[in-house]
């Protein structure tokens, strides 16, 4: 962390590192954010929204004075500004009202931007379930939809199971995207996948929930430096392990010791993950990425019927022809649960050379695309065999974000594109 005035910075920006603007919570908020950045600071923002304008605003940051100046521009820019047209501020506008920033500090805008942006989508998401609340016709009281699945029991359903379904549904009803990572065998990097996808999002200001019902081989706890972590118990039930602006819920995070076998049969693996999804407090997410033990055995299955609408799936592949057959059996299992598979991805194909990032293909590669053509699904793209993608999951930090720069961590962004523009697709398709 820098000293505030060891930085060549404009006189606006100093004013503004010394002096800021609307700094501390807002007790009276309507839309909330907190995102950590790839550098490792954090920002928050809390908006209170008055007919569609915001009529205050608030900052927080552990960072430094860009970061400090940034938040407290952020918040003067969106004053009276209306909420719709405050998501659309961004850090090239921050730093041009701040008259620049030093090179090396222009990601505290980017922050800055990316965290407002995701308070006003928090005030819209409860805006818009606001609006279909006030439509008088009986509705889940959660999202307000008039069709949703837990606006009153099903014939012959008891009491019990009922409430057991409205309260699952209340917290699915807050998280907007569901996607579930598949593999159909272990090692090809499907957790590798899942945490780095959830960090892309999170790097993007969306409000991400990793789930890893990998309840044989938990490993997410480790790739993201969160062994030994504990769960806790809040007043709305369990609260996931916040890391930035992810949370994160793992079996690990429940084993007294990283070594314990888990010795547990199919009803029991349904009963957690339904635990996972009902009793855990979520909040409100744009995503929640789920990573699913291998095959299409109990678990990928509990949670597909258990979410009853997933938005996609991601299948993770190696290029070698042995997992041909097990990928296609994980496409048809989404084919026959009505899972959209947005795409698949073949991993560890050929090697990134890590001085010149050239790729050189050691084994065959192109099976993932072949098969995708083949059960004509898309096929999103092959990220290399990195060996700083092994070290980033040993030192449990996220590859895209560690080693950002890099071109196996570009490769592997253009790849998950489309799963973070899920949300245009979607729109578009209903
Ligand atoms: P799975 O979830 O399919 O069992 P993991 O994501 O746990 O697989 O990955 C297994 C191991 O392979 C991990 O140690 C991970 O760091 C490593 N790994 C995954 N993808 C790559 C890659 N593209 N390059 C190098 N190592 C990788």
């Amino acid at each position: 962390m820098c000293a505030k005035d060891d930085l060549k910075m404009s006189p606006i920006a100093q004013d503004h590192a010394l002096h800021p603007r609307n700094n501390g919570p807002l007790w009276n908020y309507n839309g909330h954010a907190r995102i950590t950045g790839p550098c490792g600071t954090m920002m928050e923002f809390w908006v209170a929204v008055e007919q569609d304008k915001i009529k205050r605003s608030s900052f927080s940051t552990d960072g430094c004075g860009p970061s400090l100046a940034s938040g407290s521009m952020a918040t003067c820019l969106v004053q009276d500004k209306r909420v719709e047209d405050a998501v659309f501020v961004q850090a090239k506008d921050l730093l041009e009202a701040l008259g620049g920033l030093p090179k090396e500090h222009e990601h505290c805008a980017l922050l800055a931007a990316n965290t407002l942006k995701a308070a006003c989508e928090d005030w819209l998401d409860r805006n818009r379930r606001h609006e279909k609340n006030k439509t008088g016709e009986p509705s889940c009281d959660t999202c307000g939809e008039k069709e949703c699945a837990a606006k009153s029991p099903r014939p012959d359903e008891s009491k019990k199971d009922f409430e057991e379904r409205r309260q699952l549904q209340a917290r699915l009803c807050r998280i907007r995207r569901k996607v579930v990572v598949l593999s159909g065998k272990g090692g090809v990097g499907k957790s590798t996948v899942a945490v780095n996808l959830a960090t892309a999002l999170m790097l993007l200001g969306k409000r991400v929930g990793l789930m890893d019902v990998d309840i044989h081989g938990p490993s997410i706890p480790t790739m993201l430096g969160l062994e030994g972590e504990m769960i806790q118990s809040g007043e709305d039930g369990m609260l996931p392990v916040e890391l930035g602006g992810m949370k994160v819920m793992s079996i690990g995070f429940l084993l007294p010791h990283p070594n314990e076998a888990v010795i547990w049969r199919g009803p029991m693996k349904m009963a957690v993950i339904k635990q996972f999804l009902k009793d855990v407090d979520w909040g409100d997410l744009d995503f929640l990425i789920i990573d699913s033990p291998p095959g299409t055995g109990d678990e990928p299955l509990s949670v597909c019927q258990l979410i009853g609408k997933m938005d996609g799936a991601v299948v993770v592949t190696t290029p070698q022809k042995v997992a041909a057959v097990d990928v296609r059996k994980s496409i048809t299992f989404c084919q026959r649960l009505q899972v959209p598979v947005i795409g698949v991805i073949e991993n560890m194909s050929g090697f990134a050379c890590p001085a010149c990032g050239e790729v050189t293909p050691v084994f065959r590669t192109g099976g993932g695309r072949s098969i995708a053509q083949d059960m004509q699904v898309p096929f999103l793209g092959a990220i290399p065999m990195d060996p700083q993608i092994t070290e980033a999951c040993d030192e449990g930090r996220a590859f895209i974000h560690q080693y950002a720069s890099t071109a196996t961590a570009q490769c592997m962004e253009r790849i998950i594109r489309p799963i973070i523009d899920l949300d245009a697709v979607v729109e578009k398709n209903t």
